[in-house]
């Protein structure tokens, strides 16, 4: 039975990087109906935080990845000693001071990774190492090999900075008489210009995604694309699909690239493909968050409406809170440049003609408002721009949104009036 790990420490929050590791021994987890097991690879105490381990454990839930098996390595410590001892017992590791090091025979090692194929070390070089530190705490290659041992790892797939550990371990497999796991080295991911990710391109904790209204099954989508792909050039993949179709042996060994317009497209992609009411479940806590809307008396119908307007065209929920921002405030702030472009000439005569119409109609709807427009810039022989434009900076603040007759549908007359008053000499 297959059984994989992903073994995060809680000295950080999960990124872009951890977290496709995890979906990769995920998905193949399942695609094998093997086991998935989380170890926190907690054995530095004092770099270990409760929030950080709390952060990993919510966005692997978030983003559907759960775990069939949990340990934690500081409740392992005695484990970690036992094998030390047995070493030292054999003659193969020493004491010195308080820590226990285990003594290398120089030797070459070769492993058969699924991914990079054979990989040959020159163990010459690799010095005596350190199992157990002075103040009692594993180091990470030692408790890692004691575990996945003991775990019954069968395939141990992380990331390529890891490849330099290897050999190393490899050696503790063979002097505890463990049997070795395969190893798959997953690719590094860069950012988009090359050199490591950094927190402008991305590198960012995937609570930070989820809470710039990123979907899950966006990010997920968009992390499974990040060293493998369904092939025929396909992009959209679900979890519940590339379960059947994951292959480690497939996965890429050049770096992957990350591509934050991508992720925009994906989610873009998403959110037009939600419901609506699911949505505005997600986006009300971001309008709570940004003080547009008072949780305690909210209109939830007029959000789903607003949403839907906007829902073609967001990248994350986050831009909804900063796109529909006119429709909730009461006092709306108008972008500099645009009030210059468009308001810098008097419009008082136009607005007002167009109010008096607006209060004349009978139905007040996106048609009729439009028809209402039309009328006036046909009796007044201007061009409809002269007026689209000063309308929607003095409605929204900004030069784009969404049509502007459902604009001013949406925000009702009284609004309207308000708005364009202001504007009326
Ligand atoms: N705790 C290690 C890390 O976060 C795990 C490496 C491994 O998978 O062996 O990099």
């Amino acid at each position: 039975m297959v059984r994989v790990r992903f073994a995060p420490s809680p000295t950080g929050y999960l990124h872009i990087g951890g977290s496709r590791t995890s979906l990769f021994n995920w998905l193949y987890a399942r695609a094998k109906q093997g086991k998935f097991i989380l170890r926190i690879e907690d054995t530095d105490k004092a770099r270990s935080k409760k929030e950080f381990l709390d952060e990993i454990l919510e966005s692997l839930r978030w983003l559907g990845m759960e775990w069939d098996e949990l340990y934690f390595q500081s409740q392992r410590f005695a484990l970690y000693k036992e094998y030390a001892q047995k070493l030292l017992d054999k003659g193969l590791a020493y004491r010195e001071g308080e820590a226990i090091i285990f003594k290398v025979v120089p030797q070459k090692i070769k492993i058969n990774d699924l991914i990079h194929g054979e990989i040959e070390f020159d163990a010459t070089t690799i010095k005596d190492q350190v199992l157990i530190k002075s103040d009692g705490t594993p180091t990470y290659n030692f408790a890692c090999v004691v575990d996945d041992a003991l775990m019954q790892i069968t395939h141990v797939i992380r990331g390529d900075d890891h490849i330099s550990n290897t050999p190393k371990q490899v050696m503790l497999y063979q002097v505890l008489g463990f049997p070795l796991p395969q190893f798959a080295h997953i690719p590094l991911i860069l950012g988009k210009a090359g050199g490591r990710l950094s927190k402008r391109t991305g590198a960012v904790a995937i609570s930070e995604y989820r809470k710039a209204g990123y979907l899950a099954e966006a990010l997920v989508n968009f992390l499974m694309l990040l060293g493998w792909s369904p092939g025929n050039n396909q992009e959209i993949i679900t979890l519940k699909e590339a379960i059947n179709r994951f292959d480690i042996t497939q996965v890429n060994k050049t770096a992957a690239i990350f591509d934050l317009e991508k992720l925009n497209w994906l989610n873009n992609y998403y959110i037009k493909h939600t419901e609506p009411q699911r949505l505005r479940e997600l986006v009300i806590p971001l309008l709570v968050d940004a003080g547009l809307v008072d949780k305690a008396n909210l209109d939830k119908e007029y959000v789903l409406k607003i949403l839907k307007l906007f829902q073609p065209r967001l990248n994350n929920l986050k831009d909804f809170c900063a796109w529909a921002d006119f429709f909730f405030k009461k006092e709306i702030e108008i972008e500099p440049a645009a009030k210059e472009k468009f308001l810098a000439v008097d419009k008082s005569a136009e607005f007002k003609l167009f109010l008096e119409k607006l209060a004349a109609l009978e139905d007040f709807n996106p048609l009729s408002i439009e028809e209402a427009f039309r009328n006036l810039v046909r009796e007044l022989n201007i061009e409809s721009r002269s007026l689209i434009h000063p309308l929607r900076v003095a409605l929204t603040g900004k030069t784009v949104g969404p049509g502007l007759f459902e604009v001013i549908y949406y925000l009702g007359l009284e609004r309207t009036k308000q708005r364009l008053s202001k504007w009326i000499k």
